[in-house]
């Protein structure tokens, strides 16, 4: 009998995880006692010790190996995904998101990363190394699990440091899975999961021996952390909420731009921190976007993950179902236009919430101002463009924003007139393992992924004659 990596993960005691679509019972997860994360963390210290030591051509071969690995089990690990997250097979979900991580770790393996040479004359000589902080402590959210996690691991380990990683309570069973199948690559103790809740997450962040915290997840929490990690002086990479803006400019062609205008606002079901979540749209051609997305939106397919038709999921809580609902509720209350969804079905068994659009809404109406983290986008109605980008920056957060038009130059001007870590062009959302992401004002600061990425998960070290 082929044991599978659910069976290999499960425990018999602990939390029970629900399929987030029907309702069905999936497994127990296991749970990390505070004595259990203390040793967790002694063992990933003295791991790092012969890690570090270990040259950078064969940390690489093993982050390889862990992508190979990945791809090994890429099916088994998609469905554990779909059935816990609640994201289809297919569309930019479950399957695309097992092939990002191995995309992630191919990368995070392959940048070179050399001593940069930063003064050679008659004064004198200096160089910028980069060396291992020790062990990094990895927190991360529910809506991307697996790929997240990544983000935090590959770099870390490439840098020579190890990793504790602590996954969403949400969505363990993911991170576990992900976590034993790169460890069937990686030497022993270089990754270890401690699964648990926020408690657990909070003792991570106090503990002495971490040298810093990677944490993804809502601004909240990014606070509380920040408080915390004070104490130890930790470092820290802050990737947290957003609600990112997308103006359309008036030469775009709204036939054109519907469907990368959808998916960048329902990837994942709406549950991505740089998603378009809200859309400034002028006058001019205001109706044809809203009819064009109206229609790109009545034929995208959602129910349960593991039937092959579907794009879009349930939310994955109903916490977060029951903030999507609130929010269009009251948008509807307040006189905005449904153009389409917002009539969910209360009698499903799962956590789903149709894709909505909302039309004509006040640009200070909750639904625009707050992040809500599903499958709702409100359409903001402007006649004048300058007005548009001042919405567009008035929040305290600036993760990701987008322009839309038919003349790049024009739409360059106002891209560089947005505060965001990113702001795409004609797309929305669009990250690489190659090009640096990071979030503006209170959507975070450090950089995740690329040479930026890697250099934030090591100790600058001067060298100076
Ligand atoms: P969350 O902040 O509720 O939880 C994230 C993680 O923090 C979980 O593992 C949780 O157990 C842990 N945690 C909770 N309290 C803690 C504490 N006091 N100390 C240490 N850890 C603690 O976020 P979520 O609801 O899981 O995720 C959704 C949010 O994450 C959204 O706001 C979204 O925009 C954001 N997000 C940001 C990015 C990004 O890259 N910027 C990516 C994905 C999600």
């Amino acid at each position: 009998m082929t044991t599978t990596l659910l069976d290999q993960i499960q425990s018999a005691d602990g939390p029970e995880i629900l399929d987030p679509a029907t309702g069905e019972f999936i497994a127990r997860a296991p749970q990390t006692s505070a004595a259990d994360l203390d040793d967790a963390v002694a063992c990933a210290v003295r791991a790092q010790v012969s890690w570090a030591a270990t040259p950078d051509p064969e940390r690489q071969s093993a982050l390889h190996a862990a992508a190979d690995a990945v791809e090994a089990h890429a099916e088994e690990l998609a469905q554990l995904l779909s059935r816990e997250q609640g994201k289809p097979l297919n569309g930019p979900n479950a399957r695309f998101e097992v092939g990002a991580c191995v995309a992630w770790l191919r990368t995070a393996a392959s940048i070179p990363v050399e001593p940069e040479v930063l003064l050679d004359d008659e004064s004198g000589h200096a160089e910028l190394h980069y060396r291992p902080l020790g062990v990094v402590g990895a927190i991360g959210p529910w809506n991307w699990p697996m790929m997240i996690s990544v983000w935090q691991i590959a770099p870390s380990l490439r840098m020579g440091n190890t990793v504790v990683i602590k996954p969403s309570e949400y969505t363990p069973l993911s991170v576990l899975a992900l976590v034993k199948v790169l460890n069937s690559a990686l030497p022993a103790d270089v990754l270890i999961a401690v699964p648990g809740d926020g408690s657990l997450g909070k003792q991570l962040t106090e503990h002495a021996d971490i040298a810093k915290i990677m944490f993804t997840g809502s601004v909240t929490t990014g606070k509380a952390i920040i408080k915390t990690a004070a104490d130890t002086m930790k470092r820290m990479t802050m990737e947290l909420g957003g609600n990112d803006a997308g103006i359309v400019l008036d030469d775009a062609d709204p036939a054109a731009i519907a469907e990368d205008l959808f998916w960048g606002a329902f990837i994942n079901t709406g549950q991505t921190c740089a998603a378009l979540k809200r859309l400034y749209v002028p006058d001019s051609i205001y109706e044809e976007v809203c009819q064009a997305l109206t229609e790109v939106a009545a034929k995208m397919p959602m129910g349960i993950g593991l039937e092959e038709q579907n794009v879009l999921g349930p939310l994955q809580n109903a916490k977060q179902r029951d903030i999507v609902a609130r929010l269009v509720d009251a948008a509807k209350d307040s006189g905005a236009r449904v153009l389409i969804g917002a009539d969910p079905d209360d009698d499903a068994a799962g956590f789903f919430y149709p894709a909505t659009l909302v039309a004509d809404i006040d640009p200070q109406n909750p639904l625009v101002t707050e992040e809500q983290f599903g499958p709702a986008l409100p359409i903001i109605r402007y006649t004048d463009l300058d007005q548009a980008i001042e919405w567009a920056n008035g929040l305290e957060v600036g993760l990701g924003s987008s322009v839309w038009s038919s003349d790049v130059a024009r739409a360059t001007e106002v891209a560089a007139r947005l505060q965001a870590g990113t702001t795409w062009i004609n797309k929305h959302g669009a990250i690489d393992p190659r090009v640096p992401f990071g979030g503006a004002k209170q959507s975070g600061f450090g950089l995740e992924f690329g040479l930026q990425g890697l250099k934030e998960v090591a100790q600058p070290h001067v060298i100076q004659r």
